[in-house]
């Protein structure tokens, strides 16, 4: 259809799916291959390794499904505990909310701690419960490291220390779906015990892994925990771990990605994509100060390095701003979900980018607020955001 083209690249800037490198791409594109031929496992068996690297984990156990972070999640409550059992949950956004959802229609008894949007987990709070639950009846902590919905990033560590301070049992569980690759997350000094993420965050892949990083003390839980699961089950894929067939059909292509992702993350360094996440976004923050606008994340401590939230003033509707960038200029925001509907629009400044793609998207973002009624000094945040990354350029 005529006019139907739109040249140049779209700007991806919603905080997952996110931009796949060129190689990666490139290393998807494989003939089918037998996925029980003897030499699948030479393809297999090095990611389960290699990808333990991504979560800091030495001692632990990854298991790939081929699902999302949503399968992920129902991996790590089905496999580990029982219905009836209960977990403690801070809720702070829509993630922590459908992770709390999940959680009961798996049959556990979630107890909820509410947290105002914009705030993130309260290690104190958590202390507190545990030590209120002297019969030691909560077996797990859920916890979402970094909530997408309003850019706030949570304290794991000082999670781990609230629940040793209390010495309580529990295990602690950790949606990382947007910070897994992209921000440090500490498996094994932090003892999580399963740590979810999914492929199309921080691993510059399309949706279609669910990992998730297994403590010995979760598998362990395994064995006795009696929630229904047989396409997630930690014992079936264990034995995939061992031999490199796994338990079904697995996405050829999909694993291949993987191969390459992980060498780019090993090209670039963890700790150096860390760094670069933390520019990026410290150059958002700078674009959205000079707007005057403000973030959903309520102070410096919960600001997300994958994902920045920004109010949109009274009257304007942040939804007109996500559709005008769209329309106008290929450039696709996060939306505000549930609570924040039309309350702010998301910059995702996760995975494969750099400062001029991001310069572009936030010139973007000053055209669409602009259209839609929003005042800002044309230029500002542009103008911010270069200086932050003049001013911090390493060589
Ligand atoms: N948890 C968080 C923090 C997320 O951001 C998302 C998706 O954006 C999910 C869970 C759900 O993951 P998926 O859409 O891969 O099932």
């Amino acid at each position: 259809m005529a006019g139907s083209r739109r040249p140049g690249r779209n700007f991806l800037f919603v905080p997952g799916p996110t931009n796949i490198p060129d190689r990666v791409q490139r290393a998807m594109i494989v003939p089918s291959e037998d996925h029980r031929s003897s030499a699948f496992p030479a393809l297999t068996l090095p990611l389960f390794e290699e990808t333990k690297k991504i979560f800091k984990s030495r001692e632990g156990q990854v298991f790939l499904f081929p699902s999302t972070g949503t399968g992920a999640w129902e991996a790590a409550l089905t496999n580990t505990l029982s219905p009836g059992d209960r977990v403690l949950a801070p809720r702070y956004g829509q993630f922590s909310t459908l992770w709390i959802d999940m959680a009961r229609r798996v049959g556990l008894d979630v107890e909820v701690q509410e947290e105002e949007w914009g705030t993130g987990a309260d290690p104190e709070r958590i202390g507190e419960a545990l030590r209120a639950d002297r019969e030691h009846r909560i077996k797990a902590v859920l916890v979402v490291h970094n909530e997408t919905t309003t850019g706030v990033t949570s304290d794991i560590g000082a999670v781990r220390k609230a629940i040793d301070a209390a010495n309580h049992p529990a295990m602690l569980y950790v949606d990382g779906v947007s910070s897994i690759g992209s921000i440090d997350f500490r498996a094994e000094e932090w003892r999580v015990d399963c740590a979810i993420t999914g492929s199309q965050k921080g691993l510059m892949l399309p949706a279609g892994l669910g990992l998730v990083c297994v403590s010995k003390r979760a598998l362990d839980a395994a064995k006795t925990a009696e929630c229904r699961r047989v396409y997630f089950d930690f014992n079936d894929q264990a034995k995939a771990n061992a031999t490199g067939y796994f338990p079904y059909t697995p996405s050829v292509p999909m694993l291949h990605g993987l191969r390459e992702a992980l060498a780019c993350v090993e090209d670039e360094g963890l700790e150096a994509i860390f760094a670069r996440h933390r520019r990026l976004a410290d150059g958002t923050r700078a674009a959205v100060k000079a707007w005057g606008l403000t973030l959903c994340a309520r102070e410096p401590k919960w600001h997300s390095d994958t994902v920045s939230a920004v109010m949109v003033p009274e009257g304007i509707n942040g939804a007109e701003v996500i559709d005008i960038a769209y329309r106008r200029y290929n450039l696709a925001l996060g939306a505000g979900l549930s609570q924040v509907a039309g309350k702010l629009f998301r910059i995702g400044h996760i995975g494969d980018l750099n400062e001029l793609m991001l310069l572009g998207a936030l010139a973007g973002v000053e055209m669409a607020m602009q259209d839609a009624g929003i005042r800002i000094t044309p230029g500002s945040g542009v103008a911010a955001a270069t200086e932050h990354f003049r001013n911090t350029r390493e060589g």
